[in-house]
């Protein structure tokens, strides 16, 4: 009986200290609305939160008139976590505070390798990054590692990457190595958790980076499929007999939808568009056969989902200039809705990846405290 009630309360003020991270900024008041509670729980609840340092009482939240009540947040230097996107020759790192802020990142060449060094270079390299951020090992809540190809995060394991060319490669060593705990995570599913921070609704989430991939928001949760399986959308075909994949296969929309697809033989991203602002021919030509192959990807998307599509990768962030002849191209591909008002770009662009699997850890913190 005692024991219910422990763990009834060790839930509320777990729940009290979740919906203060969710709402940013919320007045005592509202917690106790949202949630429930009396309002003398939630005070105590509150006042416990505070003293441990995870939630600090300040600013005011605008009130018409009368008395303006102060707001609680979550402290942001009460713990930081630490994400790390491991690409084929460099480790782009990240650490967010308790509040998700970004607060530092760093991109470090490292090329990948499968035996033990790697793991040795990436656990020195998270320990001079973290060193040059001047936070205390023991504010890190842990290291969100994100990878391109399909991973069991149970098991911490990367499952198999045609990318990396590499099979079942377990991150376990790796935790013991760096002395942080560890979770993994496919690239497209780290980015998907950051871009659909703070969205509400079914949402399929398009990830156009070096490899084309993605993630499925349904009812607030991802669908994972069996084995983690889901969102390979950059294998489904755009053409039989087409261009040839990494994957073996032909005519994926990966060969075609890229940023590699859409960058060509230029150094970045960046030099590719700045081509296509000075209206050079070709680059121009590729920009428009590129939108093409991404309207019909994404009218495919709606058709299959029927919810909100969000465009996002390293090529999705510089896609919003070109909105009105992609919108276009959609509509053409896509008779059944009336205008593309379902279509959005991320925001997070090149760090999304790193930056959502520090998110999740610090979502964990609240949720397992
Ligand atoms: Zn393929």
């Amino acid at each position: 009986m005692e024991e219910n009630r422990r763990e009834t309360k060790r839930m509320n003020k777990a729940r009290v200290a979740r919906l203060i991270s969710e709402a940013g900024a919320i007045s005592k008041n509202e917690v106790s609305a949202r949630l429930g509670l009396s309002m003398p729980t939630t005070l105590q609840h509150v006042k416990e939160l505070t003293e441990a340092g995870y939630v600090v009482e300040n600013g005011e939240l605008e009130s018409t008139g009368g008395r303006k009540a102060k707001t609680l947040s979550i402290a942001k230097d009460a713990g930081y976590a630490a994400g790390m996107d491991i690409t084929m020759d460099a480790i782009l790192f990240v650490l967010v505070n308790m509040r998700k802020e970004l607060v530092r990142k760093a991109r470090i060449r490292v090329p990948f390798a499968k035996d033990f060094s790697y793991y040795e270079a990436m656990a020195n390299w998270l320990r001079v990054f973290l060193e040059q951020t001047g936070v205390e090992e023991d504010k890190i809540l842990g290291v969100g590692i994100t990878l391109p190809g399909v991973v069991n995060q149970k098991e911490k394991l990367l499952r198999h990457s045609h990318v990396l060319q590499v099979e079942n490669m377990s991150f376990k060593g790796f935790e013991e190595l760096s002395g942080y705990r560890c979770e993994v995570e496919s690239d497209a599913g780290g980015a998907a958790y950051a871009e659909t921070a703070g969205r509400s609704g079914d949402l399929v989430y398009l990830s156009l980076n070096d490899t084309v991939g993605g993630a499925i928001l349904l009812n607030q949760s991802f669908y994972k499929g069996a084995e983690d399986r889901s969102g390979q959308f950059g294998h489904m075909k755009r053409e039989r007999n087409g261009r040839l994949c990494y994957c073996g296969g032909r005519g994926c929309l990966d060969a075609y939808c890229s940023a590699k697809a859409l960058q060509g033989d230029e150094p970045s991203m960046e030099a590719f568009f700045e081509k296509v602002r000075k209206r050079d021919r070709e680059s121009k030509r590729r920009l428009d056969e590129y939108l093409e192959d991404l309207a019909a990807a994404v009218s495919d998307l709606r058709m299959a989902f029927g919810c909100d599509i969000l465009v996002g990768g390293k090529a999705g962030g510089y896609l919003k200039e070109f909105r009105k002849e992609l919108d276009r191209k959609v509509l053409e591909c896509d008779r059944l809705d009336l205008d593309t008002s379902f279509l959005d770009f991320g925001k997070c662009q090149a760090e999304a990846s790193a930056y959502g699997a520090a998110m999740r850890l610090v979502d964990r913190f609240f949720e397992e405290m």
